[in-house]
């Protein structure tokens, strides 16, 4: 068990779980539509055309810079489309995509020559083999792993974040029941790659058959395996590092500013399956639950299926939906299932439609402030981001506010905190451009005056200089004349005496 606590969190049941945790293979789709763009980055560029064939696992689109990742072909098949289409997000915004329709043989690529004994390539090879295999943080961050990896230096402890991140996911359950030792492999492969010589594998304590699992496939002593109370958000990052280690991240600064490094567990086996096996990402375990399903459940799936695919095994009844994408607590509601599974979807809510409760007055009772796990004061961030007072909310440090909505849930009020203040951040960054280029207006503007002033010191420094090398070039003309006269006087007086 672990020493340290945090302030705040809630405790939350998990909701509508599942009957079963194994995990269920859904079959290769019909048609996969794989976007390019993950979470965090640009979107990755297509190397391949319409009409082109693919093999399972093929790259498909290349990365661009250190902030995307590549895409590889979840199916074989043909390239039928290179296009925008809707894409999980709130809004309903589209993204490029690439759809492959499939030949129906799942027939891949031939997997290059590769070595299971990982420390037969040296730690900067091991990093390229997790870029080329288009590997991102799969607990929903999307960060590209590569690029994490390499802005690390000087690793005293590698962390795996083994704690679902939310109520009712099981994803990581399931995956660490069923791949325990690929994890721990996974662990061994990453603290070689970022110099860490210690590991430790944070699990909830309610997951006593993943913690089993892991303890028994375990023979490294450099990794421990922790177990930690089970309480919202213990596993935001941060959270966990000060529930680890004691060590308390100041607002601005990072885990890789202290020597700690974090990934979440599924991440862990993607890592594990591109070293070990050269197997690039194009599948993963995605939970299916919600107060609408019948059956909630685990499926390994490939990315580019779609959600209206899986949720129909676990059988929704035919009320109309409410579906959410990512956790009861963080996730984001979407208005259909027609879309793509990505790298980062590891849960798909489906929830009956409840009639919202009436938002009434801050009644002033302080709930909100006691929960918020980083310490901030959600009453105070409300009236400032509700007058829109956004200089002062951010003053009560509303830039830390990470959305994890424990003050929204036990506000008696149900007044939705968390819009607030996602709103008072957009109106921040908004206002911060505005007078970013309000500044840079007035810098032009002051650089103006300042050129013409320059130039009208500079012409009256060059005549003035003109002047004086005029006057010595008369005086050096005038002597010299003198001289000549002096000497004609010379040689006149020389000639007459
Ligand atoms: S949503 Fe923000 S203010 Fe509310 S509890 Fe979480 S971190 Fe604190
Ligand atoms: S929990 Fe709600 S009602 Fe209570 S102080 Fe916070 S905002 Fe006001």
């Amino acid at each position: 068990m672990v020493n340290y606590t945090f302030k705040g969190g809630i405790h939350i049941n998990s909701p509508h779980l599942a009957e079963k945790l194994v995990v269920k293979q859904v079959p290769p789709p019909e048609q996969a539509v794989l976007l390019l763009q993950q979470k965090v980055g640009g979107e990755a560029t297509p190397c391949v055309q319409i009409g082109d064939k693919v093999l399972t696992g093929q790259v498909i689109a290349k990365t661009l810079g250190r902030y995307s990742a590549n895409i590889h072909a979840s199916i074989s098949g043909v390239v039928s489309a290179i296009e925008k289409r809707l894409i999980p997000h709130p809004s309903g915004i589209n993204g490029i995509c690439i759809v492959i329709d499939s030949d129906g043989k799942d027939k891949w690529i031939e997997i290059g020559k590769y070595d299971q004994d990982f420390k037969n390539y040296t730690p900067d090879e091991v990093i390229q083999k997790i870029h080329e295999a288009g590997v991102i943080g799969m607990g929903g961050a999307g960060f590209p792993t590569y690029t994490k990896i390499s802005n690390v230096q000087d690793v005293n402890t590698l962390i795996v974040n083994a704690t679902e991140c939310e109520p009712g996911i099981m994803c990581d359950d399931s995956l660490m029941q069923e791949y325990s030792s690929d994890i721990i492999r996974g662990t061994e492969v990453l603290m070689y790659a970022c110099g860490s010589y210690n590991s430790i594998i944070a699990i909830e304590d309610d997951k006593q058959e993943a913690y089993q699992s892991l303890l028994m496939s375990n023979h490294n002593d450099n990794i421990s395996i922790v177990q930690i109370p089970v309480k919202y958000t213990s596993g935001a990052e941060k959270i966990l590092i000060k529930i680890l280690l004691g060590i308390e991240i100041p607002s601005g600064e990072f885990a890789s500013d202290h020597g700690v490094l974090c990934q979440n567990v599924a991440t862990v086996k993607a890592i594990y399956d591109a070293v070990i096996y050269n197997k690039p990402l194009v599948s993963r375990i995605v939970t299916v639950t919600g107060s609408a399903v019948k059956e909630p459940r685990n499926y390994e799936v490939r990315l580019g299926t779609s959600f209206a695919s899986v949720v129909m095994q676990s059988k929704p009844n035919s009320n109309p939906h409410n579906i959410r994408i990512g956790g009861m607590m963080m996730g984001v509601d979407v208005p259909s299932v027609q879309y793509p599974i990505c790298k980062i979807t590891n849960c798909i809510f489906v929830n009956n439609i409840k009639p919202k409760s009436s938002v009434q007055s801050c009644i002033r009772c302080g709930q909100c402030n006691k929960v918020c796990p980083v310490g901030l004061l959600p009453q105070q961030l409300f009236w400032y981001a509700k007058s829109e007072n956004i200089d002062r909310a951010m003053d009560y440090n509303l830039k830390d506010c990470f959305e994890c909505r424990c003050c929204d849930v036990v506000c008696p009020s149900h007044i939705p905190l968390v819009k607030y203040f996602s709103f008072a951040k957009a109106l921040h960054s908004k206002q911060t451009i505005e007078r970013q280029k309000t500044d840079m207006a007035r810098e032009r503007f002051e650089f103006k005056e300042y050129r013409i002033e320059r130039n009208k010191t500079e012409r009256t420094d060059m005549m003035a200089k003109k002047k004086e090398e005029l006057k010595n070039k008369m005086a050096e003309d005038k002597a010299q004349k003198d001289k000549i006269l002096q000497a004609i006087v010379r040689v006149e007086r020389s000639k007459k005496g």
